[in-house]
């Protein structure tokens, strides 16, 4: 990537893209077969960013056709693990060296800011890639310990065409997270974009193509999700789904798969992470930092977004006024400027809804202590103020229910059963943190807390090495780390006899 722009030097290359538009099915771009398309409006400014074809049922039947014959034809699926390895190591080096473009259709699709485009999302994205393919040479299959007359081999299999649902707060990443270990496995994958977000998967997919994947491989279907997204749930000649999105939307893809062709399932969905402070807390200003961030960040458009803040009633005053600090420097801003940390809502509807939850917040008794507002309407974007609410109830909707928004909700306990108690009473169970000096108390919190990632006096550490997902309605399946290679292969045993 170039060194950093400015944010008039952003601008001046928005102005010059040149959006990929169209389906991309059997390695071309096409139309949807409808002739349909829907806008793409930029959360920056409510403006036109383009058209983009509106794929549905019979387009997804082409796709899946051409990730099927793709399957079938071997040239990627029974390639040389070292051959798939040259060709994701390729495309890793071709979204690096397009990284600035990736960037800016990522910030100018769903409205984060550059900054973090520039240095997270797409960075992170090619490592992806890149770990997946550099892993894939190296995980052999296995011989069981059977009796000496018999030979049982082991073998990890691709499970076939495999269609990737995605949302929209994360894009490319979360598309990486799919793509990586479903193509390095030996998979042929439809992909189908989040509608508020399909800009960088197309352009992915035409990189990908460039990085000698075979026509057929990657397919892209941008497209709604109660037409594209149903299809390729309901679809009888796709073997697996990868889902990331809501819970409710989550459930569908079960129902999907019980009413279609029980093709696999796998869900990385919401979230409602509790961030525990213990009044023993060391480190209460890196505490606020990490607490102030872990729900502002991406404009809490983030499943493991800390969004309940449960303190020690003692130091809970001290504490919000520490947070507040933090978040005065977290304000919205431009998305393309590169001094911005926080962006815009991905849409209208989606800053609506964090603005009713607000009122939600308001109506159950709880006190705005911070923000709470719309903000920069001028500009014709969607923005919210970072909001801290405090005295919310545990059994308050702000409390329960998953807002996808920059909205904090303080929560006071008292003791460390309170806190775990609170903590895992709500339908998810994705992250949670707890801040505190005791290594006892942090332990047995860390073994209680009903979530699939528990940090211990931090917030987000992370690692490609390291699985990624929740437990209770937060989903199951990992990505990331080999583990996530799981849900892409199944085992086949083979018996030789050895006479
Ligand atoms: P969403 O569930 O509305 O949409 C996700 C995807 O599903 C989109 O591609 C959408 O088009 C499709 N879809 C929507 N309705 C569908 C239907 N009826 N049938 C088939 N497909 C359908 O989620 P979103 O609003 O895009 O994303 C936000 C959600 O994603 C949040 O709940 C967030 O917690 C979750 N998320 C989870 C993780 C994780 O790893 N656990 C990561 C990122 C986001």
């Amino acid at each position: 990537m170039a060194a950093a722009l400015s944010l008039d030097q952003w601008e001046a290359r928005a102005k010059a893209l040149d959006y990929r538009h169209l389906a991309f099915i059997d390695g071309r771009f096409v139309p949807a077969l409808s002739g349909k398309t829907f806008p793409r409006i930029s959360p920056i400014d409510g403006g036109l960013l383009t058209q983009v074809a509106e794929c549905d049922a019979s387009d997804v039947d082409v796709a899946v056709a051409a990730a099927r014959k793709a399957f079938e034809a071997g040239a990627w699926s029974r390639a040389a693990p070292k051959l798939r390895k040259k060709v994701l190591l390729k495309l890793a080096e071709l979204m690096r060296r397009h990284g600035d473009e990736l960037a800016l259709l990522e910030t100018l699709d769903m409205g984060k800011p550059i900054g973090d485009s520039t240095a997270v999302d797409v960075p992170s994205s090619a490592n992806t890639i890149q770990w997946y393919a550099e892993a894939i040479d190296k995980v052999y299959d296995e011989i069981a310990p059977t009796a000496p007359n018999a030979l049982g081999l082991v073998t990890r299999e691709p499970i076939g065409v495999v269609a990737a649902v995605v949302p929209w707060n994360f894009p490319l990443l979360m598309t990486c997270w799919k793509l990586g270990p479903a193509l390095a496995t030996g998979n042929c994958v439809v992909l189908k974009p989040a509608e508020q977000s399909p800009l960088t998967a197309l352009r992915l997919a035409e990189l990908a193509s460039e990085a000698g994947l075979p026509d057929g491989v990657l397919n892209v279907v941008p497209g709604f999700g109660e037409t594209a997204g149903a299809a390729l749930g309901l679809h009888m000649d796709v073997d697996a789904v990868t889902f990331t999105g809501s819970t409710q939307v989550g459930k569908f893809f079960l129902e999907y798969a019980g009413r279609s062709n029980m093709k696999t399932v796998s869900l990385e969905c919401g979230g409602k992470s509790p961030h525990i402070v213990m009044a023993d807390c060391g480190d209460l200003d890196l505490a606020a930092t990490k607490a102030a961030w872990g729900i502002f960040y991406n404009q809490g458009e983030v499943c493991t977004a800390g969004s309940r803040l449960l303190v020690e009633e003692p130091i809970k005053d001290a504490f919000l006024d520490k947070l507040a600090k933090v978040a005065a420097t977290i304000q919205p801003g431009n998305p393309l400027d590169p001094a911005t940390k926080m962006g815009a809502m991905v849409d209208q509807k989606q800053m609506e809804r964090v603005l009713d939850y607000i009122e939600k917040g308001k109506d159950d008794g709880a006190v705005v202590r911070l923000g709470g507002k719309r903000t920069r309407q001028a500009s014709g974007g969607f923005y919210v103020e970072p909001t801290v609410f405090d005295k919310v109830s545990p059994k308050a909707r702000i409390a329960q229910e998953e807002i996808f928004g920059p909205v904090l909700s303080t929560i006071t306990f008292n003791g460390l059963e309170e806190a775990i108690r609170i903590g895992n009473d709500t339908i998810y169970g994705l992250a949670a943190a707890i801040w505190t000096k005791d290594i006892d108390q942090a332990l047995k919190a860390a073994r209680r807390l009903r979530s699939g990632l528990v940090w211990i006096n931090g917030w987000d550490e992370d690692d490609i090495t390291v699985p990624f997902g929740g437990f209770k309605q937060s989903g199951f399946g990992r990505d990331r780390s080999l583990h996530a290679m799981e849900k892409y292969t199944q085992l086949k045993s083979t018996w030789i006899t050895i006479r």
